[in-house]
């Protein structure tokens, strides 16, 4: 394995290090950078705007959508750089990540020119209304509606844990279209606003006092009709491309929020002896051991990627991937509560005062302020269930990779 980047990548390395530099607050990569509240305020504000001036927003998409372009080795080399320096990239998980680019791939060009602009500017947010109350691993249940109106869509039905709902301006919703077909081929992938009457969103409080899933209910909710993806009752492929990208991970930058919490969790345990025991030793021995792994295969891919070469076991990797990091990650968020014992529990104490890597920090409840790892630990306890569970992952590497016998279904027509 060439572990070298072509000399090309490492010029554009050269230029995003300069940009970072010249952009990132004075002192940013010291040690012992802080920024007082006031100035973390303005830096959150003001830093989408210079990186959507620098264009370094989905910089992968094409120019003439407001993208730079940038190859797939150069959009590597972009996220490895930004990981590196610690500098946030802006994070519409919705619109940057999943719908953005499923438009790009099935959109029609009026979608393209009125969408993306404003997924790239930050003026539209995005929510997913995919699950209901009983439809979620079995998607293709789904029973929401959506009925012809003129040059309209009516779309009536209830989605749930739709994340970010209460902030978003348009949802991408999966409706039945077609109820007499086989279950996935009546299936149409909407763009619906959100503000508007026929749209009802309440939120689900969590124990730590967070509501960041929601509840949707659409009563005679409208959309217009062109806002459809892919064609009218080709939701099902277009929703596998958003559940593609949801289930990706940057290939060569994924392990390092993995790295920096192996970090943390080493320095505690030399701090409090428990590196001495055996156990916590093995057990992060085999966290770092699978970060390793992560990492090695992130390369694996993103050679297939740029030589252009089939390889099956990148294949393979594609489906496992996400299965095996969330799983892993599941572990070692135990592992960390178990280095940091007692004080695990405790919302200001010691060192979590400081950010844990990945952790969302929402208000909660002021008598249940969790620490930035214990969010971390519970919101690992979430990631082998969102964007398809680990069981159901390992059903897709059983029938659509090793070719096991499928599953039985108890309807194959209507389900
Ligand atoms: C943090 C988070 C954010 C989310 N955000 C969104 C969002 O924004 N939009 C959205 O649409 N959805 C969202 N979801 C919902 C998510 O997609 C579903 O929770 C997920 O698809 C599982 O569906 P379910 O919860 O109905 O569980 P179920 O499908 O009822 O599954 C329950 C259990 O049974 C197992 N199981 C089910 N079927 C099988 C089978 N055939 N073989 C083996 N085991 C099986 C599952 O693995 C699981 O352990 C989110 C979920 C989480 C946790």
């Amino acid at each position: 394995m060439d572990l070298t980047y072509p000399p090309e990548a490492e010029e554009f390395r050269t230029e995003i290090r300069g940009w970072l530099e010249d952009n990132l607050p004075d002192g940013w990569f010291d040690e012992d950078f802080r920024m007082s509240p006031s100035d973390k305020a303005k830096f959150n504000e003001d830093w989408p705007h210079k990186l959507f001036g620098g264009g370094w927003i989905c910089a992968t998409w094409p120019e003439e959508y407001g993208g730079k372009g940038l190859s797939t080795m150069e959009g590597v080399v972009l996220a490895e750089e930004f990981a590196r320096a610690k500098a946030p990239m802006r994070a519409d998980f919705f619109g940057d990540t999943l719908v953005g680019p499923t438009i790009l791939m099935n959109g029609t060009e009026e979608q393209k020119q009125e969408f993306l602009p404003k997924i790239l500017d930050g003026s539209m947010r995005w929510c997913q209304g995919f699950s209901e109350p009983d439809s979620g691993s079995d998607l293709a249940s789904l029973k929401t509606t959506a009925v012809r109106d003129g040059d309209e869509w009516v779309i009536n039905g209830q989605k749930v844990w739709t994340t970010q709902a209460q902030f978003a301006d348009y949802c991408f919703v999966l409706a039945r279209t077609d109820p007499d077909v086989k279950k996935q081929a009546g299936i149409s992938y909407l763009l619906v606003p959100m503000q508007q009457d026929g749209i009802e969103v309440r939120g689900i409080v969590q124990p730590d006092g967070t509501a960041e899933f929601n509840e949707v209910f659409f009563a005679d909710a409208r959309c217009p009709i062109e806002n459809v993806v892919g064609g009218v009752n080709n939701g099902w492929k277009v929703a596998n491309d958003t559940l593609g990208f949801e289930r990706g991970m940057s290939a060569t930058t994924g392990y390092r929020r993995f790295a920096e919490e192996f970090r943390l969790m080493v320095e505690k345990a030399k701090e409090n002896g428990l590196i001495e025991d055996p156990l916590i030793r093995q057990r992060l021995m085999k966290f770092q051991s699978k970060i390793q792994i992560i990492r090695i295969n992130g390369l694996r891919s993103l050679t297939a990627t740029v030589q252009k070469k089939k390889d099956p076991a990148v294949t393979v990797l594609g489906v496992t991937n996400k299965m095996f990091w969330s799983e892993m990650h599941r572990d070692a968020m135990e592992l960390a509560l178990d280095i940091w014992g007692t004080e695990a529990m405790l919302s200001v104490a010691g060192p979590q005062k400081s950010s844990w890597p990945g952790a969302i920090k929402a208000a909660g409840r002021p008598e249940y302020d969790v620490s930035p790892m214990m969010q971390a630990f519970f919101f690992s306890r979430s990631e082998t269930i969102w964007g398809g569970t680990a069981e159901i992952q390992r059903n897709i590497v059983g029938e659509r990779v090793l070719g096991l016998p499928r599953e039985p279904k108890v309807d194959q027509k209507k389900g």
